[in-house]
């Protein structure tokens, strides 16, 4: 979805709550345009928030390179802004470890530049592949992660990683020498996984009845977001029912 027709498709239902003004954004290292509604950008990232309001030029000349980031997961990003907050991602095309990659990496974008909403939708989604088999995260996956996010206050995806390695040894969904591999590599899963037991034991339950939905049961959608203080939280809204206890 190019940012152009999200831009017209805004402009033709919102046009009096997002206002007229559009940024200028080049992102990736060809220098990439999306054109967004400053209003909506800002309003869904306490960081363009700040960049687009404060002193800084680019809230002067309504322009922010982001050469770092990737066009694609910026493409994801603008879908989202303009969907009402719903992730527009397809389950049923994407391939079990390449989606999960796009949502990984769309998650690390959030993560970055401070939008909670876009974070737990990547993570909810994340959670509903897993539930039916249509992704599989391993442990490349849980390195990038753990190598792109800084805490598992803002991003609680940590603490779903090592959730998913306390449950996927016994059921083989990740192999024990797999495991001990991760926490040679990153002293920070480790300690997640330790922090994770001492925490949150596992409950006696999952060894009762194995097939327990892969955690959906277990943790509530909300056990895997972030959160302002107050925020109400919309899990469950957007027929997450699969992740809802009993
Ligand atoms: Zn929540």
């Amino acid at each position: 979805m190019s940012a152009e027709s999200g831009s017209g498709l805004a402009m033709s239902f919102c046009r009096d709550t997002l206002g007229s003004e559009v940024v200028q954004m080049f992102v990736g290292p060809e220098k990439q345009l999306f054109q967004v509604h400053k209003t909506l950008l800002c309003s869904a990232s306490e960081f363009f928030k700040r960049a687009f309001n404060g002193d800084f030029v680019e809230a002067f000349i309504n322009q922010m390179d982001l050469p770092e980031d990737k066009p694609e997961v910026f493409a994801m990003f603008v879908a989202w802004l303009y969907s009402n907050g719903k992730l527009v991602f397809d389950l049923e095309s994407c391939g079990a470890f390449s989606g999960v990659d796009e949502l990984i990496q769309l998650y690390v974008f959030a993560d970055g530049k401070c939008c909670n909403a876009l974070k737990n939708s990547t993570m909810d989604m994340l959670r509903a592949g897993l539930a039916q088999s249509i992704l599989h995260l391993d442990e490349k996956h849980i390195q990038y992660i753990f190598a792109n996010t800084y805490s598992t206050a803002e991003a609680p995806i940590r603490r779903f990683c090592v959730a998913w390695i306390t449950y996927g040894m016994p059921k083989r969904w990740i192999d024990v020498e797999d495991v001990m591999e991760l926490f040679k590599s990153s002293p920070d899963i480790l300690m997640e996984y330790l922090s994770f037991q001492a925490e949150y034991p596992v409950p006696e339950i999952h060894y009762e009845n194995p097939e327990i939905s892969r955690m959906g049961r277990l943790y509530k959608p909300c056990f895997f977001h972030v959160h302002k203080v107050d925020e109400i939280c919309t899990a469950g809204s957007q027929g997450n029912s699969w992740a809802m206890s009993d």
